[in-house]
């Protein structure tokens, strides 16, 4: 078993050998460096890093953090994910309380009283009890999504959850993103086509305007604009 601080220096080379490099040269490396022990995250907005990872490894672990919030189309996609991608193990990260547990615990409606603690129930705990079970992690964080992922990089040592992190997709535009997705036939969220284009957990998720930031409908109205899962 490789050690922890092996992990890491690994992931410091990688990130200056790899900081050029494709989304497929990013996601063969991933594959022949960890073989099974890398898990593909993803929110089921679309496939596009799922499909891109079953190039390389059609039988890949995908998380999807299943908050018992989710809008019903959103469920569908991941239900979808199993259809046309069979081989893919899609792993549902669920929190330990159910939505009515934690209601009769904190109370009804959380996510509008304290949506940073509900996050960190239902996504930041079931993703790192999740992740602690892999040495590496496949994320579709991209530069352009805000100010705050702008130096995304490629590989990197993802130090709060302690695993390696690739971000494939990272350099990619709206524009090339969007070609992926449309020259290829990828499923995509219907939600998107009505104006969701940030979509998480629906009491969370608020249509935008044309033009308007995409992830400015995510807490709408709140403080908060992280889920707390990428720093
Ligand atoms: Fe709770 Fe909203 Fe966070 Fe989902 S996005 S876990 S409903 S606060």
């Amino acid at each position: 078993m490789t050690a922890v601080a092996d992990y890491r220096a690994l992931a410091e080379r990688a990130e200056k050998e790899l900081a050029g490099a494709t989304a497929e040269e990013a996601l063969r490396w991933t594959a022949e460096t960890f073989g099974d022990d890398f898990i593909v995250a993803s929110n089921m907005q679309d496939a596009v890093l799922i499909d891109l990872a079953t190039k390389v490894k059609p039988a890949v672990d995908v998380l999807f953090l299943e908050t018992g919030y989710h809008f019903a189309e959103t469920l569908g996609v991941r239900d979808a994910v199993r259809t046309v991608y069979p081989d893919v193990r899609i792993v549902d990260a669920q929190a330990e309380q159910s939505v009515a547990e934690q209601d009769a615990e904190y109370g009804p409606k959380l996510h509008e009283r304290d949506p940073g603690q509900c996050c960190f129930l239902r996504k930041v705990v079931p993703l790192r009890q999740t992740l602690g079970k892999y040495s590496a992690w496949v994320t579709g964080v991209r530069r352009v999504d805000a100010p705050t992922r702008a130096n995304t990089p490629i590989v990197t040592w993802d130090e709060r959850n302690g695993l390696v992190k690739i971000n494939p997709i990272a350099a990619w535009t709206d524009d090339e993103f969007n070609a992926y997705l449309h020259e290829n036939g990828i499923l995509e969220n219907p939600l998107v086509s009505i104006g969701y284009l940030s979509i998480g957990c629906a009491p969370c998720t608020a249509k935008v305007e044309p033009g308007q930031d995409p992830r400015s409908g995510r807490w709408a109205g709140q403080s908060k604009t992280e889920c707390g899962l990428h720093g």
